[in-house]
């Protein structure tokens, strides 16, 4: 015997929604999309749906390679809503539930369309690791730069070779920022760090005084941005302090 349960519940969007994640909890789960997909319903939705949410839709075609998740469980509408909404500060709700009445979702589908051609543009040769980053943020924040397509692709190529570089899918937002960190660059071992702790007697090379090992980091002598590797020779042991002042500079 099957029971269905009929809720009846009143309120406004954002109560009603906070109670679909309540009941969400039998059978197949809905997606945070496909939830609020229930609750601002109306003629934008409907519009957006045709971009983004049905099989061979355009979003598919311009957009398959870069963008992480399943468009059949509505995520890549849930992407192309949070790009267009981070431009005016919106959550994806905020913004859902500003443009619920609209009478079409061409706002929504013109945003898309230009953070992927403003990849296209600067990221010329695709890659891989290019799936999934957040495009629409890095666009925000550097669709002003000036950038050049053909020496950023000269370094992607060097960058996705460089054993040292151990996040590849990092090097797109540390060419756009200028962080090392986006590249996750590789860290001595501890036997390295040992060894180069007994060469040099628990001094730290910078401060001069005597640390216990595990007071200590391992620095680069020869930084990665002019060539240093991370081997036993690049090896120097500073402490803590004297460490964070080195990377601050
Ligand atoms: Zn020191």
């Amino acid at each position: 015997m099957t029971i269905n349960l009929i809720y009846v519940c009143t309120g406004n969007d954002k109560e009603k929604l906070d109670w679909f994640k309540t009941i969400n909890i039998a059978g197949v789960q809905l997606s945070p999309q496909e939830l609020r997909n229930a609750i601002y319903t109306g003629s934008w939705l409907t519009d957006a749906k045709k971009y983004f949410s049905k099989v061979g839709c355009p979003a598919v075609k311009i957009g398959d390679k870069l963008l992480s998740g399943k468009m059949i469980r509505q995520e890549y509408l849930e992407t192309a809503i949070e790009w267009v909404a981070r431009t005016e500060n919106k959550s994806i709700e905020g913004y859902m539930s500003e443009h619920q009445h609209d009478i079409n979702a061409t706002l929504l589908w013109l945003h898309f369309q230009t953070v992927i051609n403003w990849v296209n543009t600067y990221f010329t040769k695709y890659r891989k690791e290019m799936k999934g980053i957040d495009w629409g943020r890095l666009y925000v924040e550097h669709k002003d730069d000036k950038l050049d397509p053909v020496s950023l692709e000269e370094r992607i190529k060097k960058l996705m070779i460089d054993d040292e570089v151990t996040s590849k899918k990092g090097i797109y937002e540390y060419l756009l920022t200028g962080k090392e960190k986006f590249l996750s660059l590789r860290q001595f071992s501890d036997s390295q760090k040992r060894q180069a702790y007994e060469k040099q007697g628990g001094i730290c090379a910078s401060c001069g005084n005597y640390f216990e090992i595990e007071k200590m980091e391992g620095d680069h002598h020869k930084p990665w941005s002019i060539g240093g590797k991370t081997d036993n020779d690049n090896c120097v042991m500073l402490c803590r302090d004297c460490n964070r002042e080195k990377s601050n500079k």
